[in-house]
């Protein structure tokens, strides 16, 4: 008999069977799609020679991940790829806003924020190594509780509440994309959290992309549990629990609906209808291009960083994303963008380009945003168009088609508000147990949430371990 069967080869699902496999566990990994990652995966999307990220493309978390920088990843083909600033924001005077790794040099291009910015993050970064366990954890208890509160306090705000701290559109507009990686109405509580702690991991880790496509992230997790023992099954989409191997603990990378549809036959009542008060939330809509040059941004800053977060001031992002909060598409969407190509020249033939990018729309939303993202695109950046040599688009329903987890375009695997950051999936003590002895779940529908951090199925794992004991 097995030790443990992994079902989903996420990062989570991957960092969970590495966990089990480095205490010394034989692992099974089956896996529905033909390829290991999860959303850490890339393809030619487009055009041959171009290689494009189908989900994750930045990867702070992973940087950042305490289960990932204690493996050898680098023996086996990963290499991250630092630009020389994690972000910038273009703004309507032509200029933009640059998140430089330094707080000092991003306070200095603040203005009038200059010192207010200066005296927010400098200690934040200094505290990093006691805020991480708390941001990467799976509850909000702390080893440090005062210095932790006092991120916390703030942290609960709304993101407008907060950058209306600022007083320059310049830091209004730099906080307010970066709190919208939410995916919520940026008027409500935590979202202020997500803009601090993205641009603290700016600051302290950088946003990295992978050479070669986020593929060799999820490859090199891929070849670091095969030489540990595990085993992955590809190509293998598991309909119940039932037609799995016996183990002594399955680990399901799945979100509450398809632990439902695997193994709710087998749940109490009690914790089944906990799952289905679980909520989704909004959804993406995604371009990939290929371009025949580099894109012509009007602000020289934009040229320095990976991500270009498109969307003017704090007023602008805050409606869009308001209006995908009412279940309405924005019509000058928030717009996320990341340009590989420019830093990872085996990303595109020789003097082309790839682009991504992806704006929030409604949960399932059926709406075509292409042409809405192009034109967000092009307001900063003329002749944007005119490079375009091959697109791909894809809403909701092929984003959840190409990996079952997205419910409905959710890539957060649920809702990550107040009520659901630590009680995702349900509240309970031990979040990743279910109502079944054995059967755990790990993927970013648990704490601490999505991104590509692997830290749901380390703790997943961890908890599973205690069964061997
Ligand atoms: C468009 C997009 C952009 C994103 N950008 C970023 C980014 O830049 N940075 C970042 O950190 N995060 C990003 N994310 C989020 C990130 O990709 C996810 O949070 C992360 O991949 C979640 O990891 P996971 O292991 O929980 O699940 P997933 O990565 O979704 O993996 C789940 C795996 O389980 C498999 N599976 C599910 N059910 C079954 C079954 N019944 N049988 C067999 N296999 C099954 C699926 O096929 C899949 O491979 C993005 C996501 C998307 C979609």
């Amino acid at each position: 008999m097995l030790d443990a069967v992994v079902v989903g080869s996420g990062p989570n699902g991957l960092a969970a069977a590495i966990t089990l496999a480095r205490a010394g566990r034989s692992v099974l990994v089956v896996e529905a799609n033909d390829t290991v990652g999860g959303g850490v995966r890339s393809a030619e999307l487009t055009l041959p020679g171009f290689v494009h990220d189908i989900c994750s493309a930045i990867h702070p978390l992973a940087k950042a991940s305490p289960c990932f920088t204690e493996l050898p990843l680098a023996e086996h083909g990963l290499e991250f790829v630092e630009p020389p600033a994690p972000l910038a924001h273009p703004l309507g005077d032509g200029t933009a806003v640059v998140l430089e790794r330094s707080v000092d040099e991003t306070a200095a291009s603040l203005g009038v924020d200059a010192d207010g910015y200066r005296r927010l993050m400098t200690p934040l970064v200094e505290g990093l190594d006691r805020l991480q366990p708390f941001l990467l954890g799976y509850r909000p208890i702390a080893r440090r509780p005062i210095s932790t509160a006092r991120f916390g306090l703030r942290a609960l705000r709304s993101a407008v509440g907060f950058a209306n701290r600022f007083e320059g559109e310049r830091a209004k507009a730099l906080f307010a994309g970066l709190a919208a990686h939410s995916i919520q109405d940026l008027n409500r509580s935590p979202t202020a959290s997500f803009g601090l702690v993205l641009a603290l991991f700016g600051h302290a880790h950088g946003w990295p992309l992978v050479r070669g496509g986020s593929q060799q992230l999820a490859d090199a997790l891929a070849s670091y549990l095969r030489s540990l023992g595990g085993r992955i099954e590809l190509g293998l989409r598991v309909a119940s629990t039932d037609e799995l191997p016996k183990a002594r603990v399955t680990v399901l990378d799945a979100t509450p609906r398809q632990l439902i549809r695997l193994a709710g036959h087998r749940l109490t009542g009690r914790y089944l209808r906990a799952l289905r008060r679980y909520r989704y939330g909004p959804g993406v809509f995604k371009v990939d291009w290929a371009l025949d040059g580099p894109v012509p941004w009007t602000a020289e800053g934009c040229a320095r960083a990976a991500t270009i977060h498109i969307g003017g001031t704090l007023t602008e992002i805050a409606a869009s994303e308001s209006a995908v909060a009412r279940g309405e598409v924005a019509e000058h969407p928030f717009v996320l963008v990341a340009q590989q190509s420019r830093f990872d020249e085996t990303r595109a033939p020789a003097g082309r380009h790839t682009l991504w990018a992806y704006c929030h729309v409604p949960h399932a939303s059926s709406e075509d945003m292409a042409e809405r993202i192009e034109a967000q695109v092009e307001r900063f950046a003329p002749g944007f168009r005119e490079l375009i040599v091959g697109r791909s688009a894809w809403g909701p329903a092929e984003i959840e088609r190409h990996n079952e987890n997205y419910v409905g375009g959710d890539i957060n695997g649920g809702v990550q508000d107040l009520r659901q950051l630590y009680a995702r999936p349900v509240a309970r003590l031990n979040p990743y147990s279910t109502s079944v002895d054995g059967l755990y779940i790990c993927s970013s529908s648990t704490p601490p949430g999505g991104g590509v951090h692997g830290m749901c199925g380390y703790w997943a794992a961890r908890s599973a371990l205690k069964r061997f004991s």
